[in-house]
């Protein structure tokens, strides 16, 4: 996602981290550039011209630490900067809030196509399969035809309740009855789908001021098309101004998205992004981390995390006792079956190749080549092995990869294929370790 933004920024400190040193001059130009690339990404002026002036703020008198490059240290201080623009922060919470006396009242808004009613189903789908609320659904849409029908629709398909349609009932009244029908039927959760329009107009907002007031929305959550770039930022200015949001849901940032929009989006409103919208599909929906999605922006990937989440992952102690079976040459399918599991619990082949910098070009050219599909096949061909098959997999003979094939559901030449790809890493491995510490050291390797 926010590809373009990423590739741009990606380009600009490319050019830094390559310098030794980092001028005035440079930090100037530099900043320049970032300039550029979001008001390209289509983030609003006013926004980018207090954003550039802020970091310039952080980087003047702050000294380039020895160990990190000029770059690096600029990188740091335009990503924390805009991890700071995008966070909740102080009392905001950062997803949706639910503490308050059920059923809660939230409130969807937005403009029509923004992709609201999805939103409204993809949220309550995900509070009924998470947290195992009981939702109710309720399109207040009497304008558009079968917007209401569309809602019961989604709901059929989720398995969440939709309140019965009444031919002809005005919005506040719909939505009196289903906080009513929330509060009779013990629901957790009253998800309110509002009407929404082309453009803005004065009837809309007098409509949708008179249903907050009924119904007092402990949240109220505008749904924006990143896709829309600057007119997804004034409209959310708008609804701010005029009814009040608690936060914004972006949709459509899997198409080609605009970083510029979240960025602009908060800093207009003073309101957090909690929820991205990411397909079509009712489960295409994911939190907003502010230090992620900061990170794909600039393109130099969430470098933190990935060394913490490979913390998690990696005992230290199993390093070492790997290391010292490859020194010996001794690394067996038991340790090729825990690299690969140490890549699962790091979030996948994919996982890591996206936190890493200046991923953004890569990651096009790596598509289709790293298949997550093979890690599974591997590790089910190693688990329906003997133990000492693994240990010693010379012992494999013919008729034992038959049945392990057959026990791990694969082909024969699949168990092949991993034996072979074995016993080249253990090759290498042993060839490496040859050159001794000192060789690996002198070789910048270790
Ligand atoms: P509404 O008029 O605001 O209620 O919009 P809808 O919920 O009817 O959505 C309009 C279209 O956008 C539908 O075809 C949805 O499938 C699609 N849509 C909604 N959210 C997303 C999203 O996050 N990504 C993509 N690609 N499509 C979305």
């Amino acid at each position: 996602m926010f590809e373009k933004l990423s590739e741009r920024l990606g380009g600009v400190l490319d050019k830094l981290t390559k310098r030794g040193q980092l001028s005035e001059a440079d930090v100037d130009e530099a900043l320049r550039e970032v300039r550029v690339a979001l008001l390209e990404a289509d983030a609003a002026l006013p926004v980018v011209k207090d954003f550039i002036t802020a970091v310039r703020a952080e980087a003047v008198g702050e000294k380039v630490t020895k160990s990190v490059t000029p770059g690096q240290m600029v990188i740091k201080i335009v990503h924390d900067e805009l991890v700071k623009v995008l966070k909740a922060q102080g009392n905001e919470a950062p997803g949706l809030d639910l503490t308050h006396t059920p059923p809660v009242p939230i409130l969807m808004l937005g403009l029509q196509g923004s992709g609201k009613t999805t939103s409204t189903a993809k949220i309550s789908r995900r509070f009924a399969e998470k947290q195992g609320k009981k939702v109710l659904m309720a399109s207040l849409d009497t304008r558009r035809p079968a917007a209401q029908q569309q809602l019961a629709i989604l709901g059929e398909q989720t398995g969440i309740k939709t309140l019965p349609i009444i031919p002809g009932e005005p919005p506040v009244a719909i939505a009196k009855r289903a906080m009513n029908t929330g509060r009779l039927e013990g629901y957790d959760i009253v998800m309110l789908d509002t009407a929404g329009r082309l453009a803005i107009d004065d009837e809309l907002m007098a409509e949708l001021a008179e249903v907050r007031d009924a119904v007092k929305p402990h949240e109220s959550l505008l749904v924006a098309d990143a896709m829309t770039g600057q007119d997804a930022v004034n409209t959310a200015k708008h609804f701010q101004d005029k009814i009040g949001i608690t936060g914004i849901m972006l949709t459509r940032i899997d198409g080609d998205a605009r970083g510029g929009a979240a960025l602009s989006m908060r800093a207009v409103t003073g309101k957090p992004i909690k929820l991205l919208g990411t397909g079509e599909k009712l489960d295409a929906i994911e939190d907003f981390h502010a230090d992620r999605v900061a990170g794909r922006i600039l393109g130099m990937g969430d470098i933190v995390s990935l060394v913490e989440r490979a913390m998690e992952a990696t005992e230290q102690e199993e390093a070492e006792k790997l290391a010292l079976k490859m020194q010996k040459g001794q690394f067996d399918l038991n340790d090729l079956a825990q690299q690969m599991k140490q890549l699962q619990k790091m979030g996948g082949i994919g996982g890591i190749i996206g936190m890493l910098p200046g991923i953004g070009k890569m990651q096009k050219q790596l598509e289709g080549k790293v298949d997550e599909k093979v890690v599974k096949r591997s590790l089910a061909i190693i688990s329906a092995m003997t133990p000492k098959e693994r240990r010693v997999p010379d012992i494999i003979k013919a008729s034992r990869k038959t049945r392990i094939a057959k026990g791990a559901g694969v082909q024969v030449q699949d168990v092949n294929k991993l034996l072979k790809q074995h016993q080249e890493m253990a090759r290498m491995m042993k060839q490496v370790s040859k050159m001794g510490q000192k060789g690996l050291m002198r070789h910048g390797m270790a």
